[in-house]
């Protein structure tokens, strides 16, 4: 490549919320961008009107800021080529596509869509690949002129050339297609709008986009946008095909193997970090085979020609293990800010921001997702619930240990977590020499009359969590 300046660019179309296979797109665009000092642009490919909508648009916009994956130019924040909304450019394509005309590279078809099933039709029944007949390609212009008196709009078709056509795949490698298998498609639809194809490469163009990273869904497209290119005279991009991501049956990843859309993860308490981290890995490697890395690190470690070109299989258990990390890793306070939705069906209110801070910090150790922390905080904010530890509250040791434990707790320091420490110390040796309770029933008893469980937060940090009052008046009802 020239010396020309690095530009690449994620074009979602929103007529979906954005879905973690475009956000794994985005971020290897981003960090190409990145490592090399590029530019990372956000184009909106909404030429479909009826399928795109403005709050799949917002949703996108979210999800891609949500993950961190902030770009330089693009529909909000602007940038020297744009409009970066296709719906904004209609005006544009039409005067490329003339220009095909003009030079001969493309032409008006007038067929309906009934001719064209009917040609569909004998090809399947003849069992061949289905190829236009360009019966539109030699109309006289009178011809064309008579049908356009009866007021029929046509369509614009490229006309490929049978070529061998090669180029040399980012991730891929050489790949090589015989253009003679493709028809004569279409570049601008009868209503006066682009087809994905012909807006996509005549945009590229336009914002100057350097490298083409993209799903190998988009390998066929390749070709047809590589014939544009050469006719209209552009520089071609280099292109980089990832590929695809299966679900750990590998079928396609759909919604019943789990979440499939950034903003559901979120919303089931995904972190950002873990999924961004996460989807790195689906195709790029680290050289020194430590996986959790944060996106500058990532980064610094990204050369898209060792990308994996094999499918990628999105392991949900991984994910969730790496979720699992982020939450034990992460900065208490960033935690509890994101923890603080996913309990809005408690009282926070009972506790103070420290306190809430020293809540999660004490239950974060064994969760995966943070709405886990809905059922892991609970007896924080409510009363326990009783059934699972009916047979400890029955049996002889809860009888002997709480009503000792609720006169002495009385007289522990709730400031200091070091006393607390010490004096269930001192009782539960009390309890092993005087009654020959092992140490952990004695915990069991006191756990299970303050929580209800059998597991859960340090007792220590409950305990001073929980406050004098409300231990007391917790033992005072099973007492
Ligand atoms: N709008 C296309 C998509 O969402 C973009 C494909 C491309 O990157 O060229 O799949």
């Amino acid at each position: 490549m020239s010396e020309e300046k690095v530009r690449v660019r994620i074009a979602p179309s929103p007529s979906g919320n954005l879905h973690i296979g475009t956000a794994r797109t985005a971020l290897f665009n981003y960090l190409f961008a990145k490592k090399t000092g590029g530019e990372y642009v956000l184009r909106i490919e909404d030429t479909d009107l009826d399928r795109s909508s403005e709050a799949y648009k917002q949703n996108i916009f979210d999800s891609l800021k949500a993950l961190g994956l902030n770009w330089d130019e693009g529909p909000d924040v602007g940038g020297p080529y744009g409009p970066y909304k296709q719906s904004e450019r209609f005006d544009i394509y039409p005067k490329y596509a003339q220009m095909l005309i003009d030079k001969g590279y493309a032409y008006e078809c007038f067929c309906s869509n009934e001719d064209l099933d009917e040609e569909h039709r004998i090809a399947e029944e003849k069992k061949i690949p289905y190829k236009y007949s360009r019966k539109c390609l030699n109309l006289t212009k009178e011809q064309k002129d008579e049908l356009k008196a009866k007021g029929i709009k046509p369509s614009i078709r490229f006309k490929v050339e049978a070529k061998e056509l090669i180029f040399n795949d980012l991730v891929k490698g050489e790949l090589k297609f015989d253009t003679g298998l493709i028809g004569d498609f279409a570049i601008m639809k009868s209503n006066g709008t682009p087809t994905y194809n012909f807006a996509v490469v005549v945009d590229d163009m336009l914002m100057k986009i350097s490298h083409v990273i993209r799903g190998e869904d988009h390998i066929s497209n390749t070709p047809k946008q590589i014939l544009i290119y050469e006719a209209l005279g552009a520089p071609i991009p280099k292109f980089g095909h990832l590929g695809m991501i299966l679900a750990p049956d590998r079928s396609k990843l759909s919604k019943r193997h789990g979440a499939t859309a950034v903003s559901d993860f979120i919303k089931e308490g995904y972190l950002t970090e873990a999924l961004l981290n996460f989807v790195a890995l689906l195709g790029w490697a680290p050289s020194d085979g430590v996986e959790i890395k944060n996106v500058d690190e990532i980064a610094a470690d990204f050369r898209i020609n060792e990308v994996s070109s094999s499918n990628s299989i999105f392991e949900y258990e991984k994910l969730n293990w790496m979720n699992g990390q982020y939450i034990k890793h992460m900065d208490i306070s960033k935690l509890t800010d994101l923890a603080i939705p996913f309990l809005n069906m408690y009282d926070l209110n009972k506790y103070s921001r420290k306190q809430l801070e020293h809540i999660i910090e004490v239950t974060r150790e064994p969760i995966t997702l943070l709405k886990d922390l809905v059922y892991d905080t609970q007896y924080f904010f409510e009363e326990p619930k009783y059934n699972e530890v009916e047979e400890i509250l029955k049996g002889d040791v809860a009888k002997v240990v709480l009503p000792k434990f609720k006169s002495e707790v009385e007289t522990y320091d709730f400031n200091n977590e070091e006393n607390i420490h010490d004096k269930l110390a001192e009782l539960r040796t009390y309890f092993k020499e005087n009654h020959g309770f092992k140490p952990k029933e004695t915990m069991w008893a006191i756990r299970s009359a303050l929580t209800g469980r059998t597991r859960g937060a340090d007792m220590v940090a409950t305990i001073q969590i929980l406050g004098k009052d409300e231990v007391i008046k917790r033992l005072e009802k099973l007492i």
